[in-house]
């Protein structure tokens, strides 16, 4: 039995919910005091509602959970297939990792990912750099060093990412991330005037469903997956200087500090943010070479590999800097594909 189930001591905060338990925590929203168990329970709930009023998923639906053993993943990871269980959602769920090839990092974090393929009895894909690339990250680095390197990992993810779902037939991706990433992405794509990835259009299954359960549940992932002792990995990428998202996070987290509603507010302003229909938009087409989602002749990942394999990796970076067919540089910016790096860098980017 755990500490907090004990009946009252004296002096001891009851929940406020259960009015029996000692209360262990603040509900981040109410701020009332709350035991473990009726913690979990609220928390599962309101990601059940939250499913439910979306209707994010149908039965008989397959759905990859990306995960990458960090902490959001894995919350998602278990809540989702508990969930699906106790409320018979009739969901295929799977788990989809991608190996970026970085020694020392994921090559440790896929290990707790195989450990929860046994614990929630998820089939577990992994797709890596390699196999789709040729390349690993270690060999990137190792190439080009350590100033872009999360722009080449960053593309290449949401690509393998898409790559992984296709490969099992899955008809959407859950990525677990929590309002402070989702807050800093919008802060980053006004930044970088990366208004593409503002267009409704262009916002999928994967985006709205980490917006809402990320939303909802505000950063009680952490406290969760804690609790409930869950096996994830918490060591940061070897590679992750990423400094730009590290100073976007550091500015909205003194906002939050002056202003607690700061980081909901920034993720309603990039929910309703809306393009003028004025504005020329990239066409979605294809590329041609790997036959990938995209506004120019190449994807921006067939770009960056024609860098990295011609041993020009600077020719795919930059805003305005691409690859024609021909092997030109091509001015024209594909601002289809988003610039967004991954947080640092435990999950999986959209
Ligand atoms: Fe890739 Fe993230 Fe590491 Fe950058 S920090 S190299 S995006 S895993």
């Amino acid at each position: 039995m755990e500490a907090d189930s004990k009946p009252k001591k004296s002096g001891a905060r009851l929940c406020c919910v259960c009015n029996q338990n000692r209360a262990a925590l603040k509900r981040p929203k109410t701020l009332e005091q709350i035991c473990r168990e009726c913690f979990y329970a609220v928390f599962e709930e309101e990601i059940h509602q939250v499913i439910l009023e979306n209707q994010l998923f149908k039965p008989g639906e397959r759905i990859a959970i990306g995960a990458s053993g960090g902490k959001d993943s894995t919350v998602l990871a278990y809540v989702l297939s508990e969930l699906n269980r106790r409320h018979n959602y009739g969901l295929d769920l799977f788990l989809l990792s991608v190996d970026e090839g970085i020694t020392g990092y994921r090559d440790d974090s896929l290990e707790t990912v195989k450990r929860n393929e046994l614990q929630y009895g998820l089939p577990l894909k992994i797709v890596s750099y390699k196999d789709l690339y040729g390349w690993t990250m270690d060999e990137i680095v190792k190439m080009i060093g350590l100033k872009n390197n999360c722009t080449f990992c960053g593309v290449f993810r949401r690509q393998a990412l898409d790559r992984g779902a296709a490969l099992l037939k899955v008809d959407k991706v859950a990525t677990g991330h929590n309002a402070d990433d989702i807050a800093e992405t919008v802060l980053l794509n006004i930044l970088r005037g990366d208004i593409a990835s503002f267009n409704s259009e262009f916002i999928n299954i994967r985006f709205s469903l980490r917006l809402m359960l990320g939303c909802q549940n505000l950063n009680k992932f952490s406290t969760y997956a804690y609790f409930k002792k869950l096996d994830y990995f918490s060591t940061e990428c070897i590679y992750s200087p990423n400094a730009y998202r590290g100073f976007a996070r550091e500015f909205i987290k003194d906002l939050e500090r002056i202003r607690p509603r700061a980081i909901l507010d920034i993720i309603k302003s990039g929910e309703d943010f809306r393009i003028s229909t004025t504005t020329k938009m990239p066409e979605q087409g294809t590329c041609e070479r790997c036959g990938y989602i995209s506004s120019q002749k190449w994807c921006k990942a067939c770009v960056l590999l024609e860098g990295l394999n011609r041993g020009l990796p600077k020719l795919g970076i930059g805003r305005n800097q691409g690859l024609n067919s021909d092997g030109k540089k091509d001015r024209k910016r594909d601002s289809r594909t988003p610039s967004i790096e991954s947080k640092q860098c435990g999950s999986l980017e959209f």
